[in-house]
């Protein structure tokens, strides 16, 4: 005898909260492994702010948790610093060289 089973579809994920189709996702630090990080999806209603779901969360945030929404309760990682643009600061080529910035 078989038990139909119905399978969630994998391409799509679901609210960790409600079950609901997810709308936004954010990364998660993996509990196990330090190094690596987990997408946690979540619907709109249950949804963090735009600015924590750049982050990535601490492996123990509860997010989306409703009872914390719209926090999340921990402290996300910091972003890492934006990428120096070259040629965005004026220079100055010294002669022994160096390459400085102009000063004013
Ligand atoms: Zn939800
Ligand atoms: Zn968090």
């Amino acid at each position: 005898m078989r038990t139909p089973i119905a399978p969630l579809p994998l391409s799509t994920p679901r609210c960790a909260a409600c079950g609901e189709p997810a709308a936004v996702q954010w990364r998660r630090r993996n509990v196990e492994d330090p190094n690596a990080t987990d997408a946690v999806y979540a619907c709109g209603p249950h949804a963090i702010t735009l600015d924590a779901a750049a982050l990535v969360h601490q492996a123990d945030c509860p997010a989306p948790d409703p009872a914390v929404l719209p926090e999340c309760g921990c402290s996300p990682e910091p972003a890492p610093p934006p990428t120096p643009v070259p040629g965005a600061e004026p220079t100055t080529a010294l002669p022994t060289g160096w390459v400085v910035p102009t000063g004013t």
